[in-house]
């Protein structure tokens, strides 16, 4: 048994390095791959240190850019790999997952059985997924619930539900509530609104003088062109991950339209308001996920989320000891 596994964005990095910790420190020999899909965010060091690294070739539409160099690529399939792992919902993922199946090697799915059931939200990860799932071997949940969609899927493969690895990550940091308010977006299906976010954000940072309001900024140029409009907030480049999570053990709320923060603000036991029409992750929707479908009722979901921020009761996605589950479910597999 020989795993790749494959990432290409900071937070498929972020979920599978507690995996790749359990297998070095078993000697469960693996090779790396970094697909190229973000350059900028992800350590140098961690690029510059797997086994294999692509260059994703833009063309007129960047999804099918990812997808044509994977596919384009045939020097990574090594002849001792038995089987692949990929994360989550990128189109990189997918087009691995895809590659892996042409040639027949097993597929194994961390993060799997994320839902909304509508591929335009998210778009296009929730195709991505949905996808995956069809050409996985071992599909490895997070949830009961996200085992709970598969099922209903008939997907074919091993199902596990084994926590969301995000968490392994956490376990070391203590939390505290100050008076920092963390903000991050990105997200594709909100780049023809994010001013409008920005302006909600920036007025509860004027209206809310006594709370410190920061967001890392992230690089993507339909994010960074409305920075202007965060005046009020203090704007701070990505963070490397270890200084984030350090960050966000303190928050006194979280307002994001991530997915991995839903999980993190849940571990340290924070609420988060989600800036999004829909969430894959409905487990903590109404003890630890506030959902917010429009910036204009932003103003009302933070005012009843900041009056009663700590909330009650553990995270739903998992004990923070995920890299080992999954490490006894491949040992069982050999
Ligand atoms: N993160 C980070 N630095 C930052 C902002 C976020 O390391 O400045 C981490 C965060 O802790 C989380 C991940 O990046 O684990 C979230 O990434 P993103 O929001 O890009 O993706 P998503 O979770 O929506 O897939």
């Amino acid at each position: 048994m020989k795993f790749l596994i494959a990432f290409g964005t900071r937070p498929e990095w972020i979920k599978l390095k507690p995996v790749m910790d359990m297998f070095k420190k078993n000697n469960l020999s693996f090779k790396t791959l970094f697909s190229g899909q973000h350059v900028d965010l992800l350590p140098s060091e961690v690029i510059n240190s797997v086994n294999y690294k692509l260059k994703i070739v833009d063309g007129e539409n960047r999804l099918d850019s990812i997808v044509g160099s994977v596919m384009n690529s045939s020097e990574i399939w090594d002849k001792d790999i038995t089987h692949v792992m990929i994360q989550g919902d990128t189109t990189s993922a997918f087009a691995i997952a895809l590659a892996a199946f042409h040639r027949k090697l097993k597929v194994v799915h961390l993060e799997a059985g994320l839902r909304t059931n509508n591929v335009w939200d998210p778009y296009p990860e929730e195709f991505n997924r949905q996808a995956i799932a069809r050409l996985t071997d071992l599909h490895l949940c997070p949830t009961e619930l996200s085992k709970q969609n598969l099922i209903k899927e008939n997907v074919t493969g091993k199902i596990e539900v084994v926590g969301n690895t995000v968490l392994d990550n956490l376990k070391t940091l203590k939390t505290k509530f100050t008076n920092k308010v963390v903000v991050t977006m990105h997200r594709r299906e909100n780049h023809h609104i994010i001013d409008e976010w920005f302006t909600e954000i920036n007025k509860l940072a004027l209206n809310n003088p006594q709370l410190e309001f920061i967001i890392p900024l992230h690089p993507n140029p339909n994010v960074q062109k409305y920075k202007h409009l965060l005046n009020n907030i203090k704007i701070t480049e990505p963070m490397e991950y270890n200084e984030f999570i350090s960050l966000l053990s303190k928050a006194r709320l979280v307002i994001t339209d991530s997915g991995g923060l839903q999980e993190e603000t849940s571990f340290f036991g924070k609420k988060c308001i989600v800036c999004r029409k829909t969430t894959e992750r409905c487990e903590g929707v109404g003890t630890f996920s506030f959902m917010c479908h429009e910036p204009k009722d932003l103003k009302s979901i933070f005012n009843q989320v900041n009056a009663k921020h700590v909330p009650i009761g553990t995270s739903p996605y998992g004990d923070g000891n995920a890299a080992k589950k999954i490490f006894d479910v491949i040992k069982n597999e050999i």
